[in-house]
């Protein structure tokens, strides 16, 4: 349990060692036997943890958790972001559970990457032979895996240049209302000109494929409409692949989504009203 990241870094230099921050995706997937491996837990590390902000770009410390996202004061763009901290698991999860803890376990339905897609993060990662910075949708490179050495950790989220007035919104899809994996979720950061035209479109959406991903078609023809305009149609959505499980059908995801995300796009262009 180190104290400083230098420490955090000579440790995953030297040996094999299995990061953990708050565990609690790490923990549950060991089911019940024995751990019988080394545990490097990076909760204690101060410069890993907060939110700053130094001139233009925004940086989200690797083990910022859920609960310091919602309770931290931040500009409209980040709406959706803090929306979807509120809903990752209960509050108890949210206490421990952190922004690269989220990322780096890499589940197609993990409730912070579409909002931090939308923000155009990217991760920062270090080891002992420097440090590298690599867009977010890189670094996820498919179900549960990350383009992360084996000496490398991530030490935070970089967001440059972020439309500090853009407004944005976050909704998910459940079985029930609360403590529920998603079927679909959508993140929406939406800038409008004064005459009421976007003018700044990202869209995003998660547990559809593999890896969340942002909806680049749609986001180009949302640019110039006023809200009443615009029109979503199947093309918008032809990227993605959603699986059918427990929790729904393919057809059922893609007809939800188109929904959702009309209904996220709106719930961001009346916050900004
Ligand atoms: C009851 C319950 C409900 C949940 N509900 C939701 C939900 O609604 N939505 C949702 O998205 N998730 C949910 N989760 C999953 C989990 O809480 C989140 O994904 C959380 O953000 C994980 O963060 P963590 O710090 O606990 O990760 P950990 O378990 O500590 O780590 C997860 C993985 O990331 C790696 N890792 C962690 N930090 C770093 C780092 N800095 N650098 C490199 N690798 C790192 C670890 O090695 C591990 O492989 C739930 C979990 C539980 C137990």
């Amino acid at each position: 349990m180190p104290t400083a990241l230098n420490e955090a870094l000579d440790h995953i230099a030297a040996k094999e060692i299995k990061i953990v921050a708050g565990g609690t995706d790490y923990f549950p997937s060991q089911n019940q036997g024995p751990i019988k491996t080394d545990l490097l837990d990076i909760s204690r590390i101060p410069e890993l943890s907060g939110i700053s902000c130094d001139g233009d770009t925004w940086r989200i410390g690797a083990t910022t958790s859920w609960s310091d996202i919602f309770r931290t004061k931040l500009p409209p763009c980040f709406d959706g972001l803090q929306a979807a901290a509120r809903e990752v698991g209960s509050l108890q999860i949210q206490n421990a559970g952190t922004v690269a803890g989220n990322v780096c376990n890499a589940s197609p339905a993990a409730d912070g990457v579409p909002p931090l897609l939308t923000l155009d993060a990217q991760a920062e990662l270090q080891s002992v032979r420097g440090k590298r910075v690599i867009p977010l949708n890189e670094f996820i490179t498919g179900v549960r895996d990350v383009a992360l050495a084996s000496d490398e950790m991530v030490t935070g989220f970089l967001l440059p240049n972020v439309p500090l007035t853009a407004a944005s919104a976050f909704e998910k899809l459940g079985s029930r209302r609360y403590l529920v994996i998603s079927i679909t979720m959508t993140a929406v950061v939406i800038g409008f000109d004064p005459q009421g035209r976007i003018n700044h479109a990202r869209v995003a959406i998660g547990a559809c494929s593999p890896v969340a991903q942002r909806l680049l078609q749609l986001e180009a023809d949302l640019i110039g409409k006023t809200l009443g305009e615009i029109t979503l149609n199947d093309s918008h959505f032809s990227t993605l692949s959603p699986i059918a499980d427990v929790r729904g059908s393919a057809e059922f995801r893609l007809e939800a989504v188109a929904e959702q995300c009309l209904r996220t796009i709106t719930k961001a262009a009346q916050a900004h009203e």
